[in-house]
């Protein structure tokens, strides 16, 4: 049976730097919605310049063009075993239609969702602090810097700020996601398999929560 992971939490929390040591670790693709929409920005595709508008708002991009897009990717062969999911679903209608994609396409469910859980303050810090590269390695000036300023670890490409991290921008996304995504902590509670992880603790405190949490699920 195929596992799918939600790693949910509002932005800055550190889904996409979890997401990264989780994948590995559970051996596990990992999907991030907003990697997606920043690849076809880059490629110029319709869809990229639909999307861009809203992310440059700071607001979500539509529901139909967001499970469209997440529906492709979950119709790749290395989704066969299932996938950690980054910044998806966002909505309630997401979440819904999620539910329904896993079980015609996989006669799946959601098995566990990791809400990360950290305050508003440190998340503004985390955000304007944040440089990624094109690959979606994810470093911090003051948090978590690469060996040598600029340069990605792991891949070596040049690192850059995002547009949406300027502090308008972030304080928008704050409250789009308490307004919108945060109501799927109770949707998930429901399915008992949310769980709380301490988002505030270091790096590697935070990924062996999460990974003890994820124990059960583990492939061998
Ligand atoms: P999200 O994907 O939830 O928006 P990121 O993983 O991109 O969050 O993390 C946001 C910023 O915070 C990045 O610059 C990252 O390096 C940093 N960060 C991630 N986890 C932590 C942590 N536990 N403590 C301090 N900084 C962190
Ligand atoms: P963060 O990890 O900092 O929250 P993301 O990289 O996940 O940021 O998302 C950046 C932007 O991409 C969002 O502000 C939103 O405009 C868009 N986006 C990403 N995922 C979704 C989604 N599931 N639904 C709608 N919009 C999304």
């Amino acid at each position: 049976m195929a596992t799918f992971i939600v790693l949910l939490g509002p932005p800055g929390a550190g889904k996409g730097t979890q997401a990264q040591i989780i994948s590995r670790s559970m051996n596990l693709p990992h999907i991030s919605t907003g990697d997606l929409f920043r690849e076809n920005i880059k490629n110029l595709t319709e869809l990229g310049k639909e999307a861009q508008t809203y992310m440059n708002q700071g607001q979500l991009v539509p529901d139909s063009l967001t499970i469209s897009m997440v529906k492709e990717r979950l119709s790749r062969s290395d989704c066969v075993n299932g996938a950690l999911l980054d910044g998806f679903p966002r909505t309630s209608a997401q979440a819904e239609a999620f539910d329904r994609m896993l079980l015609e396409t996989f006669k799946s469910k959601v098995d566990c969702v990791p809400c990360i859980e950290v305050e508003a303050d440190h998340l503004i810090e985390r955000l304007c602090g944040r440089w990624m590269c094109p690959n979606g390695h994810v470093f911090h000036t003051k948090f978590n810097p690469p060996k040598e300023s600029g340069v990605c670890d792991i891949c070596g490409s040049a690192l850059y700020q995002r547009d949406d991290d300027k502090i308008q921008t972030v304080s928008r996304r704050i409250a789009v996601y308490e307004a919108q995504t945060a109501p799927l902590i109770q949707y998930y509670e429901n399915q008992n398999v949310l769980y709380r992880i301490d988002g505030s603790q270091e790096i590697d405190s935070v990924s062996a929560d999460i990974l003890d949490v994820l124990k059960k699920f583990a492939k061998k």
